[in-house]
């Protein structure tokens, strides 16, 4: 995998700010801590020496920092009482060209190592192990190995193939061959067939750069800091993969992968002297100190501004294909190592671009002349100097000058006037509530937290110290109340190390690509002799020879299946009714002195023409002011009393059949203790006295959705393609592709097109009328015990404030059931679980029928969805075909798609709704593939698998049902999907039942041809073949 860790926008993990809250904090007596705080500075453990220990008690950890007496290998240890403990290890990979070779180093590492000689021994371990989570990642200047498990047995397995993996990889010419890139023949069994390139890595790099986004972010970095490492991309330019050789992939792993250019983190409640034997004896053992010179140094800065102007490929679904620019004035600001000063930039940067009242959103977004602010606004702290970007895309060329005028007059307004208050408090508040929040992956947020800082050797215990930033801030604030507005003018005013970067669409972009591409192809061909060309052929024939062989993998460690736990923990729950009608479930957890309140609301009366209009509700319901609130104060009370308040789509599949579901909207939300009866009041507004009268802001929004959609389908188009695949299987799945298909993609890019949208803006206050009342309403409640009284106060004063409709409205369709969740009793014992009714639509006619589309987009690569129609979840088969999914994913798709077909991924998984799904990802097959998952079917079929094939698989589902939950979602498979933990049990024990027989019985039941429906569904370019064939349909 490659990505700039957190730094692209969509797929960026939560930034972990925290301030501390004296008050509600106690130090809990505890062994964890304890046991940390006793270790003594100096003190030499396993080799490593004790540098220092501090204890944080906002976060509730201490950490323990230590160093690797031979090798000088860093070594963090965080310990908090938390059983998701995580391992990873860092090294700073600095390279000076775009050949990709950290990445494909990443990937080379992974298949085998001395230890584990087996091929790729690191997804295999995703089969023999119950990881939280298993990964890798290259940055632009690090490469990160992180894992997490709950279990002691599994950590240590997975920390001995994590050390050899890349301390001593095997790095086979065929790894590189596979996983960088390669020439060979196109159908490799056929010499007469031309030469191309293939290679993972090389096609990965191929679907990363068709995200215009991520090309801007690129060249970004690239053109802002041009003197060293930054400017060249670290996960390899298509174009470039092809220079690198086997010979430099080892000499880069020499001079990287080696303990004196390693961080070693771990976290959680596992004894840390365990791990530090375990890292000593099996790997820094066995290496000697050296110099490694691969620190970064500092940016020469700029006397004046400068500009730059790329292309792009074009956007198939921008709403205005005449507006497609982008444009950004980015600023280079301090290094990231000095802790303070980032902090300070990091919050400055959230006022100045962060919900609709700051500055640069009023200036630019409402300035109407763009979609969306430009890839990256804000602050980016992942290169060794952090920079500011801001900027619009979706604006028409000649608007490129308007967008800089705008940002320098911004800039100047802010350098007079300041900030609000406010403003600053709701920042602060926002720091305190993330803090507060418990998520399951701390341990991983943490490491990603600490990896670019720490990686220029910075000081990773400053970082996590943020109570005392937030007190210094708001001492400096204190001293000075210009302290800000100096920051920006020296930052931003009188920056001359400032980069215009614009990038407009090129029709031929992807042509000329592909042109380079082809000559590039040709010189290296041409350049080669009869000999080299028998050699590539032999070479292709030996790499699916080595591909196809049957792998040994007794080598590795493995849990077994009687490592898992029989029994799932149960959860409390209770449910009352509010207003003597709505229920409302309670569960009680360590909430950390934070609420969460959620509703549901039904749309069975919404009649039929509004539904696609349902998405665009939700998004905009709690954005457009209500009661006595404009948007901006909505938005300002919603920062400076929720942790957000957000509304969804809701379509839950039943767990007994097919043809039955519930159609809703999720309302969600979170707070302090504190503050729950301001949230209440604002969802109280919310529902009564909603605001649509804003147009303009509405249009803002409107593009902004539309933007996000279109952007999104490069890293989901397998998602696209599989909801479209399943539209026709049940009904739910027509209503699925209505809410989160390319039909909602294709609508918002409509409405947005539109030059009136008051039509549009008319339906919103229709569906309020049906969706906003208490008729067909649930609540949940998750908050600390002592908290549970006051919220019911709270939720029973909401739910009498709110409207019932006069006359009892009729469902749209005419098939509606009361369903409850059904608590029974197992032995002596009553599972402790509370009824809560839902109404379900059934529609006992539904004929679900076969479809084929393919949906055209500009891309060099396919996402392929194939889906059939099995069993619902509490049907024993569907266990059966749960386990089938992964095994065919693990021992059979995974090879064929990624390995052999070079496409950066692909499975089969089942759905809560009862619908399997084959997929693949960035691939550049299309029916080829469909073959393949034909494949997988005859091979289960063949029983060509073994018991600890199965046990494998089961183990990777269970790593799936176990993973762990937070207390803020406790309870909600109850809430949301009417699954009790009785159910979840009952489904427990029919995966543990799975059989050999089983597996190949629903192989043969559902998946054969011509035993199921099924639909498919690709998005990706041209294709010649599907073009000829008229039982495909084409948009
Ligand atoms: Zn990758």
């Amino acid at each position: 995998m490659w990505g700039r860790l957190c730094a692209a926008g969509r797929q960026r993990p939560p930034r972990r700010f925290r301030s501390l809250n004296h008050k509600s904090w106690r130090w809990r007596s505890s062994s964890v801590h304890e046991r940390a705080l006793r270790y003594r500075i100096g003190e030499q453990i396993h080799g490593f020496t004790v540098q220092q220990v501090t204890a944080v008690p906002e976060l509730f950890l201490t950490a323990v920092k230590l160093s690797h007496e031979d090798t000088g290998a860093k070594y963090l240890h965080v310990a908090r009482e938390d059983s998701n403990n995580l391992f990873s290890v860092q090294f700073r990979t600095t390279p000076m060209d775009s050949t990709g070779v950290p990445h494909i180093l990443e990937h080379t590492v992974l298949c085998g190592s001395q230890k584990y000689p087996c091929r790729d021994p690191f997804f295999k371990m995703l089969n023999r192990s119950l990881s939280t989570f298993m990964n890798a990642f290259t940055a632009n200047d690090y490469t990160l190995y992180p894992f997490s498990t709950q279990n002691p047995k599994d950590f240590q397995n997975l920390l001995s193939v994590y050390l050899d993996a890349a301390f001593f990889p095997c790095l086979r010419q065929l790894d590189f061959w596979q996983e960088g890139w390669r020439l060979e023949h196109e159908n490799p069994y056929d010499p007469q067939t031309p030469l191309v390139f293939k290679g993972v890595v090389f096609n990965e790099m191929k679907g990363a750069f068709t995200d215009n986004e991520r090309v801007f972010s690129q060249h970004l970095q690239n053109k802002l800091l041009p003197d060293h490492t930054y400017a060249v991309i670290s996960g390899g330019d298509p174009l470039n993969i092809p220079d690198l050789t086997w010979e430099q992939l080892k000499q880069f792993h020499a001079s990287h992968y080696h303990p004196s250019n390693a961080r070693f983190f771990t976290y959680g409640n596992f004894p840390l002297e365990q791990h530090l034997k375990q890292i000593h004896e099996e790997a820094l053992i066995k290496f000697q100190r050296i110099e490694s010179n691969t620190a970064v140094p500092k940016q020469q800065l700029w006397d004046k501004p400068r500009e730059h102007h790329v292309t792009c490929g074009s956007d198939s679904f921008a709403s205005d294909p005449t507006k497609q620019t982008t444009v950004s004035v980015s600023f280079l600001l301090s290094d990231i190592t000095d802790s303070f000063e980032n902090f300070t930039l990091n919050l400055l940067s959230s006022l100045l671009v962060g919900g609709p009242n700051s500055p640069f959103y009023k200036a630019l977004i409402e300035a109407n002349i763009g979609t969306d602010f430009s890839p990256d606004v804000g602050f980016n702290g992942y290169t060794k100097e952090a920079y500011f970007s801001v900027g619009l895309q979706g604006i028409a060329e000649r608007d490129i000058e308007t967008v800089k005028q705008i940002i320098g007059r911004t800039i100047d307004e802010v350098i007079e006037k300041g900030f609000e208050e406010d403003k600053i408090e709701a920042l602060l508040h926002k720091i305190e509530i993330q803090l507060k929040h418990q998520s399951t992956s701390f341990g991983l947020s943490l490491t990603s937290y600490i990896a670019s800082c720490w990686n220029h050797d910075g000081e990773p215990l400053e970082l996590l110290k943020i109570a005392e930033k937030v007190s210094q801030f708001r001492q400096c604030l204190k001293e000075n109340p210009a302290f800000l507005q100096e920051k920006v003018k020296q930052y931003f005013k009188d920056n001359p190390h400032r980069l215009t970067l614009s990038m407009s669409p090129d029709e031929a972009y992807y042509d000329k690509q592909a042109k380079t591409e082809a000559e590039k192809l040709k010189q290296k061909v041409n350049a080669l002799s009869e000999e080299q060309k028998k050699q590539i052929y032999e070479k292709g024939l030996e790499l699916i020879a080595l591909q196809s062989k049957p792998q040994d993998t007794s080598c590795l460690p493995a849990l077994k299946v009687s490592d898992i736990e029989p029994t799932i923990p149960l959860t409390k729950l209770e449910t009352a009714f509010a207003a003597d009608e709505v229920p409302v479930q309670y569960c009680a957890q360590p909430t950390n002195g934070v609420v969460y309140f959620r509703a549901v609301s039904s749309l069975n009366t919404l009649p039929e023409e509004l539904k696609p209009y349902v998405p665009l509700f939700c998004n905009v319901i709690t954005k457009m002011g209500c009661g006595a609130l404009d948007y901006r104060e909505q938005a300002q009370q919603v920062e400076l009393k929720t942790g957000g308040m957000s509304v969804s789509p809701h379509i839950i599949p039943d767990d007994s059949h097919l043809d039955v579901y519930e159609q809703g909207v999720l309302f969600s939300s979170l707070c302090l203790d504190r503050n729950l009866p301001d949230m209440m009041h604002l969802w109280s507004e919310i529902f009564n006295n909603p605001r649509f009268e804003e147009e303009e802001h509405f249009k803002v929004l409107v593009k902004m959705i539309a933007q996000e959609l279109s952007n999104g389908i490069p890293d989901s188009g397998h998602l696209y393609a599989s909801v479209r695949a399943s539209k026709t299987l049940t009904p739910a799945g027509e209503l699925q592709e209505m809410f989160t298909g390319m039909d909602q993609v294709k609508l918002m890019k409509r409405i947005a097109e539109m030059s009136d949208v008051k039509p549009i803006l008319r339906k919103l206050p229709r569906i309020k009328k049906y969706l906003l009342n208490s008729d067909n309403m649930r609540c949940s409640v998750n908050a600390t015990p002592q908290q549970i009284a006051q919220a019911s106060k709270e939720v029973e004063k909401f739910i009498k404030g709110i409207t019932r409709s006069k006359k009892e409205r009729r469902p749209v369709r005419p098939h509606v059931i009361e369903k409850y969740s059904e608590p029974k009793a197992t032995g002596s014992e009553t599972l402790n679980c509370s009824q809560i009714p839902r109404k379900l639509i059934t529609e006992p006619t539904f004929q679900p029928c076969q479809m084929k589309t393919h949906f055209i987009l500009s891309f060099p690569v396919n996402y392929i969805g194939e889906c059939i129609r099995t069993v619902p979840y509490t049907a024993q088969d569907y266990a059966s075909l749960r386990i089938l999914a992964q095994l065919m994913t693990a021992k059979f798709l995974h090879r064929e798609i990624r390995e052999k077909g070079g496409a950066y991924g692909g499975g089969a998984k089942l759905s809560h709704s009862g619908v399997l799904t084959f997929y693949s990802y960035r691939d550049p097959n299309s029916l080829a593939t469909l073959t393949t998952f034909e494949k997988a079917v005859d091979w289960v079929k063949s029983g060509d698998f073994t018991q600890q094939d199965i046990d494998e698989a089961k183990l990777a589902v269970f790593a799936a049902v176990d993973a762990p939950t937070a207390p803020s979602d406790k309870g909600m498979d109850h809430f949301l999907f009417g699954i009790s933990d009785e159910m979840k049990q009952m489904h427990r024990e029919q995966l543990f039942a799975v059989s050999r027989e089983n597996l190949m019985d629903v192989a043969n039941k559902y998946l054969a041809a011509g035993k199921s429906t099924r639909g498919l569904a690709i998005l990706g370019p041209e294709n010649a073949d599907i073009a000829k064939d008229p039982s495909w349909v084409k948009r």
